[in-house]
């Protein structure tokens, strides 16, 4: 019996995606110039309640250029967290500056509770800067992901980082559509809070242009020097006049197009994902020895990945996704810690307790737009299975 093969997180392309690309082609506006990049750009910043948007040619792209227009260099430190993909922190390698890898909560989001207690006994606040005492490095900036659409406890967070003047990065590349319902950020989307925040459509996102990404923010001087350095630092376009070190990392007009055509499916896609993630935790709460990972009262998620915990069993996570494979359905662990990898050798890091428990313990199970209840039921059936024995 050959079950349909379930992948973990694929995109899903059944609106105006043909349309908008086919019109693109037809009309040879494929490249950075062109109507649907502006039109992309636009319609975000009123989704996301920003004054504009600079689309960039994915997300790590993004990440770089803020960290650029947060003031970083290679001088200075960037708090980031150990428990995330990598492309959220290789961008402060690209500036030759170094992280400072925290620890998550159980939100699996950077837990503020720790990133006070490095402010405050690991570092010297002078002259409005946070120096931190091993290293003499300034921190300059904090990288703050809203991992698998959860949102980071932003309240906490922008405390802290007010009191010790540290510009706050948001990765929202996983939590586009995630905002708060409750407390002093009401109605605030991921990526709106800090100072500038990331969004990626790569093709495993839950909107995807194939690949691209977007910068936005509240201070709309840094918009327009977001798109400044995305678009090579023309000072005097005509003439080729350069004023600073630029980069071209604009999105094409045929990522736009389908862009555009996503963006018009996002809500369609949270409530899809909202009732898979319902069916799983209904059932899968009940099964003695794992759970599936909440999200965090008082937000509306967009619930993009979902996460079986192994409470115990150690063991479970790497035998769950061969139990799956065998089963046609595809998963995965969550990601290595990056201060573990081979570039993050030696790195400073600081009490890193909760991510090395979540690492030998999650596994994301299918979450595609596409996917339907039956398809939930089947990843259920071989979950249970395999945990009940
Ligand atoms: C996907 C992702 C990125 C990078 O986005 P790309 O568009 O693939 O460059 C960065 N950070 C996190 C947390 C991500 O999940």
């Amino acid at each position: 019996m050959a079950d349909e093969f379930i992948a973990l997180s694929v995109p899903n392309l059944k609106g105006n995606e043909l349309k908008y690309v086919t019109d693109a082609v037809e009309t040879e506006w494929v490249s950075t110039a062109g109507p649907y990049v502006s039109d992309f750009e636009k319609k975000m910043a009123e989704y996301v309640h920003t004054p504009a948007a600079v689309s960039t040619q994915n997300g790590t792209s993004a990440l770089h250029i803020s960290l650029l227009l947060s003031g970083v260099t290679r001088e200075d430190a960037v708090i980031v967290p150990t428990l995330t993909f990598i492309a959220a922190v290789n961008p402060t390698k690209y500036i030759g500056a170094e992280p400072v890898f925290m620890d998550c909560d159980d939100s699996l989001c950077m837990d503020p509770a720790k990133l006070l207690k490095y402010c405050e006994t690991e570092c010297d606040f002078t002259d409005g800067k946070l120096i931190d005492r091993a290293t003499g490095r300034h921190v300059k900036a904090m990288i703050v992901v809203h991992v698998f659409g959860n949102m980071a406890d932003m309240e906490a967070i922008m405390d802290i980082a007010a009191k010790y003047n540290i510009k706050v990065i948001e990765d929202a590349t996983e939590a586009l559509g995630t905002y708060y319902t409750e407390g002093r950020y009401a109605g605030k989307f991921a990526g709106t809070i800090g100072d500038l925040g990331c969004y990626s459509f790569n093709g495993n996102k839950i909107i995807t242009t194939g690949g691209g990404g977007m910068i936005v923010s509240n201070n709309e001087e840094l918009l327009a020097h977001a798109k400044h350095l995305t678009t090579q630092a023309k000072a005097d376009q005509a003439n080729f006049i350069h004023d600073e070190i630029g980069y071209n990392y604009r999105m094409t007009n045929l990522q736009a197009a389908l862009g555009l055509a996503q963006l018009e499916q996002l809500e369609a896609f949270i409530k899809t994902k909202t009732e898979n993630y319902n069916h799983y935790k209904e059932v899968l709460d009940k099964v003695d020895g794992i759970h599936v990972q909440d999200f965090r009262p008082g937000i509306r998620s967009n619930y993009w990945f979902y996460s079986v915990v192994f409470e115990n069993d150690e063991t479970g996570r790497d035998r769950l996704i061969e139990e799956l494979k065998e089963n046609h359905i595809q998963s995965r662990p969550i990601w290595g810690l990056i201060s573990d990898q081979l570039p993050y050798e030696g790195a400073r890091t600081f009490e890193l307790e909760k991510a090395p428990w979540y690492w030998k313990r999650v596994v994301n199970v299918p979450c595609s737009t596409n996917l339907s209840s039956e398809g939930v039921d089947r990843v259920i059936d071989v979950i249970k299975k395999m945990v009940q024995g």
